[in-house]
């Protein structure tokens, strides 16, 4: 057994002070408080690491080249088409070096699980390959290499708009069948090891017809059920031109939406869709650094959460990769909206680091079909912010979320454990520099060749 000994830790229960953890073949199997020895090692402040429930991993190869404004105006939509003539060239090899790079990033940031969203199944030419999911081995490699928990959530994407539309030439890569992509789905499972567990992905409405929509969910009746969602006003208007309903109301009324679904980005709703949501115990993926950094509006957490609801964070598009980030954006865009302060907390959790923190732990874990905490019996997943840093000396129980999500600048995160395994030391991944060559290779290749 391997004993790590933190000033002070954040559990189940809150905040305590000086408290030993016992790993065991990466599970926690004890949580006592203790005094420090002459002689213990000492770390600063554990927390629980989060799990990111929403990532595209390839996109971090293309972070930084969608910035420059084209001759009409910019929005979602033209973002999408940079985004595809990126990943026409991207062969397997290069999916998964990129993917490494995401996953050493988001372990470095407070991530220790990732739900990857993943889509580009096919060769650039459209063609499936010899082993239907060789991308999602560049997944799992990924993962393995990086030793960030895996949730894979393989994408059935069909169709190019609403009503069954023919696909686009741009979208040649995601496309599958029902059937082919049932087989899609038993060939992704094989490439799962460790921890990693799967669960499915029907894209979003626009992607996925209602019969399409129950057959995928059929192929996985225990997993997480991952879709986006409102996350684009045209979006919303051409859901109700074809249904006359939006599309989390349309997914209230047509799917058993439960427990087991994520909705990602759920933007726009209405204060009834809030209310429908939050009681279904489906969670909201939130991304809002990407949403922000693609115009696509801002969710109205301050009503879904006051309704119960339950949210958690992504890094979708991983322009930016950093739990802090993602968890500050959400209560920024609430104070720019409503030009106000300290808007997402309760009386009985009033710091909003605090809270905001507790519910992406709760809503990420299920989200992605597991459990987080620092609790016995529990996967060793554990990030040590730094007790030594400007932003974190001296703070004491939710003031540290407070400094680290509001104030937090590098470095504070100095090491992060993963199955018992420290794969941060001193705020650098193990495998960084490896991961980073092979990165960098990549990069030069694509951008060579453009
Ligand atoms: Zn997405």
């Amino acid at each position: 057994m391997n004993f790590l000994h933190f000033e002070a830790a954040l559990l189940p229960t809150g905040w305590a002070d000086d408290i030993c953890i016992g790993i065991s073949g990466g599970v926690i199997a004890s949580v006592e408080q203790r005094q420090a020895g002459p002689h213990t090692p000492v770390h600063g402040f554990a927390v629980p690491g989060l799990c990111n429930v929403h990532s595209h991993a390839f996109q971090r190869g293309m972070a930084g080249c969608s910035e420059i404004r084209g001759p009409g105006r910019d929005d979602f939509w033209s973002w999408r088409q940079v985004m595809y003539r990126f990943l026409d060239r991207l062969e397997p090899d290069a999916i998964a070096a990129i993917a490494a790079m995401a996953y050493v990033e988001m372990l470095e940031t407070g991530y220790t699980r990732v739900g990857e969203f993943h889509y580009l199944h096919h060769d650039p030419r459209g063609l499936p390959y010899a082993n239907i999911a060789e991308t999602a081995h560049s997944i799992a490699s990924a993962a393995e290499i990086t030793g960030i928990g895996l949730t894979l959530l393989p994408v059935f994407y069909a169709h190019a708009d609403f009503g069954g539309t023919p696909p686009v030439d741009g979208q040649r890569r995601f496309i599958s069948s029902v059937d082919m992509f049932a087989d899609l789905f038993d060939a992704s499972k094989k490439a799962l090891t460790g921890d990693a567990n799967i669960g499915v992905a029907p894209h979003s409405l626009r992607a996925v017809t209602p019969e399409e929509l129950y057959a995928v969910q059929a192929l996985c009746p225990d997993g997480p059920v991952h879709m986006h969602a409102a996350e684009q006003t045209k979006e919303v208007d051409a859901c109700l031109a074809w249904s006359g309903a939006r599309p989390v109301q349309w997914l209230l009324a047509n799917t058993d939406i439960d427990r087991r679904w994520c909705l990602i980005h759920a933007t726009h709703l209405t204060s009834d869709e809030c209310d429908g949501f939050a009681k279904s115990g489906a969670v909201a993926g939130l991304c809002p650094v990407t949403e922000a950094n693609l115009g696509d509006g801002i969710f109205p957490a301050e009503r879904y959460l006051q309704a119960s609801g339950r949210i958690a964070t992504g890094t979708d598009s991983n322009i930016l990769i950093d739990a802090a980030a993602e968890l500050r954006a959400i209560e920024y865009s609430q104070r720019l909206s409503a030009r106000s302060r300290n808007m997402l907390a309760t009386a009985a959790q009033p710091s909003v680091g605090g809270y905001l923190f507790n519910q992406a732990l709760s809503g990420g874990a299920r989200a992605l079909g597991v459990e987080g905490g620092i609790a016995v019996g529990l996967s060793a997943d554990i990030v040590e912010l730094n007790a030594l840093h400007p932003s974190l000396v001296e703070k004491r129980n939710d003031m540290i979320l407070d400094s680290w999500i509001f104030a937090g600048r590098p470095g504070s995160i100095k090491s992060t454990w993963r199955r018992g395994k420290k794969v941060v030391e001193n705020s650098r991944h193990i495998a960084s520099d490896d991961v980073t060559k092979a990165y960098l290779n990549v990069i030069r290749g694509l951008m060579h060749d453009a």
